[in-house]
């Protein structure tokens, strides 16, 4: 199965992933994904991509975000524990600030894997607002 933009899905949700990652349009690669740090610009600049077209379109973005962050939580706050002397809750209350500071440099990156999904999956779809 090829997409409109001469790859397959795969390489589209790739490519996609690649400049939502560094902050771009995963269309076009030239306008900015962000208005701020933590929220996503209504539309590509350059292109005119609508990146948030409907209501909770983003909540995947914030269960990735959640669950990636719980990962982090419970492997740092083991790895805390079992390789120091510390109490559980000594461990816990010392890992607590890193995932905090974890959790606000994923949250950007969660949503801007999650445009570059929702952009492959649209244009696998055939989605009229994919199109150039
Ligand atoms: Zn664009």
């Amino acid at each position: 199965m090829t997409s409109e933009h001469g790859g397959d899905p795969w390489q589209t949700f790739w490519r996609g992933r690649r400049l939502a990652m560094r902050g771009r349009c995963p269309r076009c690669g030239d306008g900015a994904l962000f208005a701020s740090r933590f929220r996503l610009a209504k539309s590509c600049d350059a292109c005119g991509l609508v990146y948030r077209r409907e209501e909770g379109a983003q909540t995947g973005s914030m269960y990735l975000c959640a669950a990636v962050t719980e990962v982090f939580a419970a492997l740092l706050c083991v790895l805390v524990f079992v390789s120091t002397s510390w109490s559980a809750w000594t461990s816990i209350a010392v890992s607590l600030p890193i995932v905090l500071l974890f959790s606000f440099w994923f949250l950007p990156k969660s949503m801007a894997l999650w445009v570059a999904v929702e952009f492959a999956s649209d244009v696998a779809n055939r989605e009229p607002w994919t199109r150039p």
